[in-house]
């Protein structure tokens, strides 16, 4: 076949060595070449080995995707209730659940699962989410196509019949079934019931079986590749992948994650406007959930004690002194950049910087992009919003943001910037002690991990025994890759 060569080819530097495939024709996406140049190179080396393995990947799924006759095949499959012997082509089919920095962690991490047990990823989007993200693989689909049988969003839940557990626990698969005789799909279920990871799922066993099955459907709140690393199975493939672990996320999600056209022009005015040309950005994501509220008072006084402490930002000099002390620093530009629903934090530090001078002479300059009150997840605009706003944030030099947010993790693994972290309050008091931590890694948190030991029934503290994984900072018994 024909396939024309791309227009304009990028430079083996806009492809963030090597990241970004070459196939596509940079007008198709501007923000896949050009948001990386809003930031300073990455400090995470990029393994030769997961280039190679992600164009192989391109490949696959060029070969297997929508549009395709062996994508048909499949289908058809499915709906005749077979599960086929050996199938050239298999698929992970991803859907949403909860807010965009959830979701992002999940598309992230099941595409991860699909590297490693080499499936297709394809992503089911609500109309919510379309048109947020330019299409990751060149020359195909990630998206879902209409008219897929199966995956009634009301059904994907922890009891469905045809989740893996439950087809476990009821006899309708074991271990030794041959693929032939499995059901035309299984539902992985990974959400943090009751933050707990679902069942043991990350082992050998039940991975070899999961890998017979042609058609998976995967529903997820969480971030849950650090459990892909500890499936023994998975951990000498994970190492040539990623020698250093903490930067997973950050090459994963600046490899799949691009703003379409109309959400890059939403960054692209804002930071040109207000960022561009400032000497240092300084992020603070603020985020209360409702589950458990924290007064606007209190968090406001947990930011600036945070500011304070970690001398985030200058500190007030006397409204009629003059001219600071020389300190080199006069008149140089700090810009605060806030993303919240709510425009509280914005009004009172941008008042306390226009009222006061600081005493190294510098100008903070305070910037928030929106507030929209509450969190709409039906919304496409809102998610438009949110969607710039992490990217946004993802520039700044320094982010201090609220514990337990994805969206938070979602814009400091986009930086590789270690952020301080606003800790909650414990349960049984209104204000948190210590007013914000730096984290040890720039990994997201997974809020729920997997039970170690698979079937010893033993309850190990995977913190304890994997040298590669903490507790969170924000999140006690979450684990974090570092
Ligand atoms: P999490 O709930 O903090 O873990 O993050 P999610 O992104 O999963 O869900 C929160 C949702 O609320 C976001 O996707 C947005 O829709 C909205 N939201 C929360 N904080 C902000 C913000 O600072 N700016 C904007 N524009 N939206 C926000």
């Amino acid at each position: 076949k024909n396939v024309a060569a791309p227009a304009t080819t990028p430079s083996q530097d806009k492809l963030l060595g090597g990241l970004l495939s070459a196939a596509f024709d940079e007008s198709s996406c501007q923000s896949r070449y050009k948001s990386s140049l809003y930031r300073k190179p990455s400090p995470f080396p990029l393994s030769p080995y997961l280039v190679k393995k992600l164009r192989k990947y391109e490949t696959y799924h060029k070969k297997c995707g929508p549009g395709t006759q062996r994508y048909r095949t499949a289908v058809e499959q499915l709906q005749a209730g077979r599960n086929a012997d050996s199938s050239e082509c298999k698929y992970v089919v991803w859907f949403p659940c909860n807010g965009l920095g959830n979701r992002m962690l999940t598309i992230a991490s099941t595409f991860l699962y699909a590297l490693l047990s080499g499936r297709v990823m394809l992503v089911n989007v609500p109309r919510e989410q379309e048109g947020l993200f330019c299409e990751p693989f060149p020359a195909t689909s990630w998206v879902l196509p209409g008219g897929f049988p199966e995956g009634n969003p009301m059904k994907l839940n922890v009891g469905a019949p045809e989740s893996y557990v439950n087809m476990l626990k009821n006899g309708v698969i074991r271990y030794d079934t041959p693929a032939a005789s499995l059901p035309a799909h299984v539902y992985l279920h990974v959400e943090q019931t009751r933050l707990r990871l679902s069942d043991n799922i990350f082992c050998d066993d039940d991975q070899k079986l999961l890998r017979k099955f042609t058609w998976m459907i995967l529903k997820s709140d969480s971030y849950f590749a650090p459990a892909l690393f500890l499936t023994p199975m998975y951990e000498k493939e994970l190492a040539r992948m990623f020698p250093q672990k903490e930067a997973t996320f950050h090459h994963l999600g600046r490899y799949l994650f691009h703003p379409t056209d109309r959400v890059w022009g939403i960054v692209r005015r804002y930071y040109e406007a207000y960022l561009a040309r400032v000497d240092e950005k300084i992020g603070f994501q603020i985020r209360i959930f409702p589950e458990k509220p924290v007064k606007f008072e209190n968090m406001y006084d947990q930011l600036t004690r945070c500011i304070r402490e970690q001398r985030l930002l200058p500190e007030l000099g006397e409204p009629a002194s003059p001219a600071a002390n020389a300190t080199g620093n006069d008149g140089k530009v700090k810009a605060v950049l806030i993303a919240s629903l709510y425009s509280g934090y914005y009004d009172k530090i941008r008042g306390m910087y226009y009222e006061n001078p600081t005493k190294t002479g510098e100008i903070v300059a305070v910037y928030q992009p929106s507030h929209e009150e509450k969190q709409e997840y039906a919304s496409n605009e809102h998610n438009q919003k949110a969607l710039a706003e992490i990217y946004l944030l993802s520039y700044c030099d320094k982010i201090a943001m609220s514990a337990w947010s994805t969206f938070g993790y979602v814009a400091y693994g986009f930086a590789g910037v270690k952020p301080w972290i606003l800790l909650r309050p414990d349960w049984n008091k209104e204000v948190s002690d210590v007013a914000c931590v730096r984290s040890t890694s720039v990994e997201p948190c997974l809020h729920s991990p997997p039970i170690l030991g698979c079937r010893a029934k033993k309850e190990v503290d995977v913190a304890r025994v994997k040298p590669y994984v903490r507790h969170c900072e924000d999140v006690g018994f979450g684990l974090k890759m570092f």
